[in-house]
């Protein structure tokens, strides 16, 4: 049985009151391991030993070129342990264990380019009015960062927040979401490896009221960088106001994928699953609302269903498996209640619509693919985020008929559309209004590239030189060679 406390100062602790939390494998129901239940205490404690290292120990003054060592250190220790992070990530989420080893691979990635980017911007002289003066622009880490993470990509999310706050020179508190700390805790091991100084990385592990709120409510939190829902997003915002700090918010999306009738059919049929069915469905970029024009949608439809019939459904690792369970029993419910409403609301249910009967699955949180065609922009199905693997299709007559329904959401994050005409690819790219637009494909992220959401998916960006500039605060510095009176009021 895996055991793990928090990480607070340096020093591994278990909660000031006690608490425990079981761990539970989503493919079963089984408890893989048992970790601290940390509450407003332990939350405070790492603010405080995270202050302390910021305003006392020295870290923001260490050399950007030190600070990209010990990331370029982790991401080694990262990949020698690769395999074990993989294996773990799959324990806890119930996703592929192939799924989880690209998500591996992507994190050494995302540290090494963050490490990369640590020691490149030295600041930058600006033009000034007066020529006896020098005017520089430079770039200063931000302070104390608290970062929360969702239990969908677990550690691919904490890394995100992760190196980018620690190459720009921020200490950082993460909480990992509640459900699946695992990696998150194995992370931290291998910081404590790599030599980060006591009080840069902290980790506390507990509930979002009692562990994730004081972060971003606390005076002492510089940044608060959250990954989750929309109405937790809603909430931090609004208690982080309090002491005015930097807000970072990743959120849902509902996104949609647009099938025009001179796309190759084939191509966006198979990109279609891919765009769905990554860890059953539960990613925020899920392209799970397609929209098909006229003249392909029955043949899309039909190519769609037999595709998603053929996707074979089980444990993670099992080779052969190609989707796991959801995250939990009360997802698995959630899922099952926007299946109803959309039956309800006269959507028509042409596959799935429920668990499968296989019982070696009966104990485990599985649903299967389920796909949706006559659907509407009126319908919940269609607007808000369903976070599993239901398809909804609708069908559209023009151009403008496709952009007008993608943009009628309240979410902004990512959308996909296919067509062969180079002009098109032009036009639809500059109308649909979100922070991410893939032009035939889908799901296509790397660490080069910003990530985040036009509207209600979010505040600000991850990755790319943006996601490390998050973390900065900019300072001008007029130094004057040469000042003289002025006598304005006077001599
Ligand atoms: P969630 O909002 O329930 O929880 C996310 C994190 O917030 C957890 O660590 C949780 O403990 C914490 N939390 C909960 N209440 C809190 C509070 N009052 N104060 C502070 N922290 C609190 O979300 P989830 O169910 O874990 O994740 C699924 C959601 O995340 C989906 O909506 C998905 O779209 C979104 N998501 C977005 C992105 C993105 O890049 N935009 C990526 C992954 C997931």
């Amino acid at each position: 049985m895996l055991l793990g406390n928090h990480y607070i100062d340096g020093q591994w602790r278990g909660s000031t009151h006690g608490g425990r939390r079981e761990i539970h494998n989503p493919f079963d129901g089984s408890v893989i391991a048992v970790v601290a239940e940390g509450g407003r205490e332990d939350a405070e404690a790492a603010i405080g030993a995270a202050r302390h290292a910021f305003d006392q120990g020295g870290w923001p003054q260490t050399p950007a070129v030190e600070r990209a060592r010990l990331l370029f250190r982790l991401a080694d220790l990262i990949e020698r342990d690769s395999e074990e992070l993989a294996r773990l990530e799959s324990l806890d989420t119930g996703k592929t264990v192939e799924e989880s080893r690209w998500d591996m691979s992507d994190i050494m990635g995302i540290f090494r380019y963050f490490a990369g980017l640590a020691d490149k911007d030295g600041g930058e002289t600006i033009a000034s009015p007066n020529p006896n003066s020098t005017s520089r622009v430079v770039r200063e880490p931000v302070g104390v960062c608290g970062q929360i993470s969702p239990w969908n990509y677990p550690l691919l999310q904490a890394s995100w927040k992760m190196a980018p706050a620690l190459a720009a020179g921020c200490c950082i508190v993460m909480k990992p979401s509640e459900i699946t700390p695992l990696t998150t805790l194995k992370v931290t091991e291998l910081a404590e490896e790599a030599g980060f100084p006591p009080g840069v990385v902290n980790t506390v592990l507990g509930s979002g009221p009692e562990v994730g709120a004081p972060l971003s409510e606390s005076d002492d939190v510089d940044l608060i960088s959250f990954t989750g829902g929309i109405e937790t997003g809603k909430a931090i915002m609004r208690s982080a106001a309090g002491n005015v700090k930097k807000v970072a918010l990743e959120l849902g999306g509902k996104n949609p994928n647009i099938i025009f009738d001179d796309a190759d059919l084939d191509l966006a049929v198979d990109h279609a699953l891919n765009g769905v069915f990554f860890h059953a469905g539960q990613i925020c970029s899920a392209g799970a609302r397609i929209l098909v024009q006229d003249k392909l949608h029955d043949r899309f439809v039909a190519a769609l269903k037999a595709r998603m019939e053929r996707i074979v459904v089980g444990n993670g690792f099992d080779e052969k498996t190609q989707m796991g369970p959801l995250i939990s029993a009360a997802h698995r419910a959630k899922v099952e209640e926007y299946v109803a409403i959309a039956v309800a609301e006269g959507a028509n249910l042409v596959l799935g619509g429920k668990r499968p009967d296989d019982p070696a699955l009966a104990d485990g949180y599985f649903y299967l693919p389920t796909l949706f065609t006559d659907c509407g922009n009126h319908m919940r199905i269609v607007r808000e985020e369903v976070f599993g693997p239901v398809i909804t299709v609708e069908r559209f007559t023009d151009e403008a008929e496709a952009v007008w329904r993608a943009n009628d959401t309240i979410y902004g994050l990512s959308a996909g559309f296919w067509t062969r005409d180079p002009d098109r690819m032009e036009r639809v790219s500059a109308a649909l209004r979100f922070g991410t637009v893939w032009v035939n494909d889908f799901n296509v992220y790397f660490v080069q590239a910003p990530w985040g959401g036009y509207k209600q998916s979010g505040l600000g960006r991850e990755l790319g030189k943006i996601g490390l500039e998050e973390y900065t605060e900019v300072k001008h510095i007029y130094r004057n060679h040469a000042t003289e009176p002025l006598n304005w009021f006077g001599a």
